[in-house]
């Protein structure tokens, strides 16, 4: 089945269906979130690099703290200077000496303002912009701003400005005016500055920046999207589902700057197979933790899991008659936790309806077995 098919067959449900967040609160299991890795006071998801479920590598290079998906051991970054590095080149002896990154992505702090209550980040050689600044105009060395030299004695930390306002950055902001990261910064530039009344809504629809591929930032989301990504994490985790948390995070991304208030809201055109596919996991558990075996008795068609199956449906949609369709369902319910597998609760469902049917073929239903392949084609 394809991707945009199996999105379809999921995506049933609307958030209204599943009634107020508080049953979805319930379902997750808040204590395995923590022990997972859940900050519920940073809303940040930051799993063990040896989680079965959401565990990555880190880059072999003693110098380089970046995640690897390649078989070498090497990040997108490593691997550049890997290949630069030419044939014969010693692969174990480049893992101890290639170089550290020169860059930092702006998770790094000022080598003065990194105390509690002044946390800046670091922009030019390891210094935040005032402190960069102030040792430009003293014509200080690094080392001279920092621990002092024979004219100024040692840099005092600056209060810091706060977290970056955008909701989810886990970054420190680098100015007062605007309280943004780096990142943020220019793209609040590119777009014409928003200020004012138009600042707060501006930060609610920017993106969380995705280079931090261990971990995801919930922070900013409605309460239910924040909710159900949770319960998606806990499901993978117990089913020891594969999932890559910057891929996670890119639907959370998604959620927020489409406004979503629930991933079953999510317009998915935009997203790639493995985002989708997480989201169809997440709704899918989502509807199955929700749901009872007397609720799902009253819709038309059963997803035989609430009942204790291993997978597989029953339609009932396709039986015109209210008294026939009711009847069947009555019978179905009454056995649908004993009978041991769908294949033979569907048989006898369809057989059912054929024999109280017989003196009426035209009202004959059509079809009345389980469809487990529709099922199993998205679940994992
Ligand atoms: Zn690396
Ligand atoms: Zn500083
Ligand atoms: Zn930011």
């Amino acid at each position: 089945m394809s991707p945009a098919r199996t999105m379809r067959a999921v995506l049933v449900g609307s958030p209204e269906s599943l009634g107020p967040c508080e049953a979805l609160r319930r379902l997750v299991d808040w204590e395995l979130l923590g022990r997972l890795g859940w900050d519920a006071e940073r809303e940040v998801f930051a799993p063990a690099a040896d989680d079965p479920a959401f565990g990555f590598a880190v880059c072999k290079v003693v110098a380089c703290d970046q995640v690897t998906h390649s078989r070498n051991g090497l990040c997108w970054r490593c691997e550049r200077h890997w290949r630069r590095a030419g044939p014969g080149a010693d692969l174990e002896e480049f893992y101890q000496t290639a170089p550290a990154r020169s860059k930092n992505r702006g998770g790094a702090l000022c080598r003065v303002c990194r105390v509690p209550g002044h946390e800046r980040p670091a922009r030019h050689r390891g210094l935040c912009l005032s402190c960069a600044t102030a040792m430009l105009e003293r014509g200080q060395t690094v080392e001279g701003y920092v621990h002092g030299d024979e004219h100024f004695g040692p840099a005092a930390p600056r209060p810091s400005f706060g977290r970056c306002r955008v909701p989810g950055c886990p970054r420190w902001a680098e100015l007062r005016r605007p309280p943004l990261c780096e990142p943020h910064d220019r793209a609040w530039r590119l777009d014409g500055r928003p200020e004012g009344a138009e600042f707060a809504p501006w930060c609610a629809r920017q993106r969380v920046l995705e280079d931090c591929p261990r971990v995801v930032v919930v922070g900013g989301l409605a309460e239910r999207a924040q909710l159900e990504v949770l319960y998606g994490l806990q499901r993978a985790s117990e089913t020891e589902r594969r999932t890559r948390t910057e891929e996670v995070q890119r639907v959370v991304n998604a959620v927020r700057a489409q406004g979503a208030s629930s991933l079953f809201e999510l317009r998915m055109e935009s997203l790639q197979r493995h985002r989708r596919l997480f989201v169809a996991f997440t709704c899918d558990q989502v509807m199955l933790g929700l749901a009872t075996p007397s609720s799902e008795a009253a819709k038309d068609d059963w997803d035989l899991r609430v009942f204790g199956h291993s997978g597989g449906f029953l339609h009932f949609g396709r039986i015109s008659q209210g008294w026939l369709k009711e009847a069947t369902k009555q019978w179905a319910a009454e056995r649908a936790s004993t009978v041991e597998t769908a294949r033979v609760l569907g048989r006898a469902c369809s057989h059912r309806t054929s024999i109280r049917h017989m003196g009426r073929p035209r009202a004959l239903p059509t079809k009345l077995l389980p469809t487990t392949r529709s099922m199993r084609a998205w679940r994992q």
